[in-house]
C-alpha cells in the first residue's frame, strides 16, 4: 500500500468513527429525551411525579376532558364522562400507558426532540389535542356495559378514526379507590390497562369470520359445498369438537349463519396448518397494530405444534388463540370496505394515516355479504333497527371462569361507517344473548349523535 493510499485509509477510518459517535449521540438523545420529560424534578410540569402543565384534551365535539387550570390538572366535570374516558384520557401519573396524557405527553407539554425546550404557553400549557373519541357516546357505552368487565370500542372504517374505547373496570379519578393496590378479589383488574388497546381474549366463533376467509382463499368449490352437522365434528381416531346444536345439511353462508362448529372444525383441519396460518397472518395475527404513538397487544396465532383436532379447535377460536378487539375492528373494517384495506387507526380527530391490507377484495366482498347475511337471515335486522348492520357473534370458552360474549360487526350505513366491537368478560350468557342487545344500545345512539337528518 503506497503512502498516499495509506493516509486516505486513515481520514476514511477516523471520519466513519465521528460519524458513527454523532449517529449514536443523536439516538441517545432521541430516546433519553422522552424519558427526561417524565422525570420528577421537571417541575415546571410534573409536580410528585404528576403531570400538571399541559395542554387540554378535548373530544370531537370540543368538550374539554383533560386541562390544566391555575397549575392544577382538572378533568371533564361530570363523573360519568370522567369514567367512561378514564382509558382514553389516562391518569396524571400516567399508570395508564395508553391514556392520551401518557401516549401524547410530547406534545402536550411543547417538547421539541430537536432542540430539548419546551415551547409553553404563558399560562403554562403546551399543545392543546382533540381527540375522535366522542364522550357522550363514550357514557352510553359504560352504562349499556353494566357490571361487565370489558371493553366496547368503536372504529370509523372510511377514516380511521376511534369514536368511543371504554374500558371495563374504571374509576373516578376525582374519587380514585383506595383499596385499588390491595384489593384481593378481581374488581379492578387490569383497572389500568385500555382492554380496547392492550387486551388480549380467546375469540371463540368470532374467529370463524378468519377460517372462512382462508376457505374463501383456498378451496375452490366452496360456494357450492355441503356440510352436514350431526352435532360434532370428529376426526380419525374419535377426537371431537361438539357443535352448539344440530344443524343438518348448510351451504357455506348457512354454517356461519348458525355458526356451526361441525362445518368450521371441518375447514380448519381440512385447510391445513400452513394455509391458515398464511390467512390468519395476513388477517393481522402476529402482527402489530399501530395508534399514533403506542402499539396495541399483538393478537396471536400458532399452529406450529397443533395437530389435527388442535387446528380444528382453532379454526372455531379457541386453542391457543388471542385476538386484541382494536386489531378486531381494524379486520372488520377491511371486510366493511370491500377492498380488504381499512386505514390505521387513530385517536385524534382528523388526522390522516395510511391504509393497511388484511385481505383481498374478493374475499372482503365475501365476507361482507356474509355477516350482512348473518343478521339479515339469523340474528334478524330487529335486533339492529335501521343499522343495516352486519357482524358475527362469539361465546368463547376460558380457563378464566364463565365464557366471554362477543360481538364484531358493523353499520353499512354510508352515513355511519361504524364497527363495533363488543367485549363481555365471564358474562356468562352467549354472544346473542348478551353481546347483542349492548352493541344495539350503543349503535342507536350513534345513530342519534352522528346522522342529523335521522327520524325517531
Ligand atoms: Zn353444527
Amino acid at each position: 500500500m503506497n503512502r498516499i493510499a495509506k493516509r486516505s485509509y486513515f481520514m476514511y477510518t477516523f471520519a466513519l468513527a465521528f460519524l458513527i459517535g454523532l449517529v449514536l449521540l443523536f439516538f441517545n438523545m432521541q430516546i433519553n429525551s422522552t424519558k427526561w420529560v417524565i422525570k420528577d424534578y421537571n417541575k415546571h410540569l410534573y409536580t410528585n411525579g404528576e403531570l400538571l402543565a399541559a395542554g387540554s384534551i378535548t373530544d370531537t365535539y370540543g368538550t374539554v376532558l383533560a386541562e390544566t387550570k391555575d397549575g392544577k390538572r382538572e378533568y371533564n366535570s361530570d363523573k360519568n364522562i370522567r369514567m367512561a374516558t378514564l382509558h382514553v384520557v389516562g391518569d396524571t401519573a400516567g399508570f395508564i400507558s395508553t391514556g392520551a396524557q401518557n401516549a401524547f405527553k410530547t406534545e402536550l407539554t411543547g417538547y421539541s426532540h430537536l432542540t430539548g425546550v419546551y415551547n409553553l404557553k404563558k399560562d403554562g400549557a403546551g399543545k392543546n389535542i382533540q381527540l375522535s373519541i366522542n364522550a357522550k357516546l363514550s357514557v352510553t357505552a359504560m352504562k349499556a356495559m353494566g357490571s361487565y368487565q370489558g371493553t366496547v370500542g368503536i372504529y370509523n372504517y372510511k377514516t380511521g378514526e376511534i369514536i368511543c374505547a371504554v374500558s371495563m373496570p374504571t374509576y373516578d379519578l376525582y374519587n380514585k379507590p383506595k383499596d385499588i393496590a390491595t384489593d384481593k378479589t378481581d374488581k379492578y383488574e387490569g383497572i389500568y390497562m385500555n382492554r380496547f388497546f392492550t387486551g388480549l381474549y380467546t375469540p371463540g366463533s368470532t374467529f370463524k369470520i378468519v377460517t372462512a376467509c382462508s376457505a374463501i382463499d383456498n378451496i375452490i368449490d366452496i360456494n357450492t359445498r355441503t356440510f352436514t352437522c350431526n352435532g360434532a365434528w370428529v376426526n380419525k381416531v374419535g377426537n371431537k369438537v361438539k357443535c352448539n346444536g344440530v344443524h343438518g345439511t348448510r351451504n357455506f353462508e348457512g354454517a356461519l349463519n348458525c355458526s356451526c362448529n361441525t362445518a368450521f372444525a371441518g375447514l380448519a383441519a381440512e385447510l391445513g396448518n400452513e394455509k391458515l396460518t398464511k390467512t390468519a397472518e395476513q388477517c393481522g395475527f402476529n402482527q402489530t397494530i399501530t395508534v399514533d404513538n403506542f402499539r396495541c397487544a399483538r393478537s396471536r396465532f400458532d399452529l406450529s405444534k397443533a395437530y389435527d383436532i388442535d387446528r380444528a379447535w382453532a379454526g372455531i377460536g379457541q386453542y391457543t388463540t388471542m385476538v386484541n378487539p382494536c386489531h378486531m375492528a381494524t379486520m372488520l373494517g377491511a371486510i366493511a370496505n370491500r377492498t380488504g384495506y381499512t386505514p390505521e387507526p387513530t385517536l385524534i380527530k382528523g388526522k390522516y394515516t395510511s391504509k393497511i391490507n388484511f385481505m383481498g377484495s374478493v374475499s372482503a366482498k365475501r365476507l361482507d355479504n356474509m355477516l350482512r347475511s348473518n343478521v339479515m337471515n339469523y340474528y334478524k335486522d330487529s335486533r339492529f333497527p335501521n343499522l343495516d348492520m352486519c357482524g358475527k357473534t362469539g361465546t368463547a370458552e376460558v380457563s378464566t371462569g364463565r365464557p366471554h360474549a362477543w360481538f364484531v360487526g358493523y353499520s353499512q350505513r354510508p352515513d355511519l361507517p361504524f364497527v363495533i366491537i363488543v367485549v363481555l368478560e365471564n358474562s356468562g350468557g352467549t354472544g346473542i344473548g348478551t353481546a347483542v342487545p349492548v352493541a344495539n344500545q350503543v349503535m342507536q345512539e350513534a345513530l342519534k349523535l352522528y346522522v342529523t337528518n335521522y327520524m325517531h
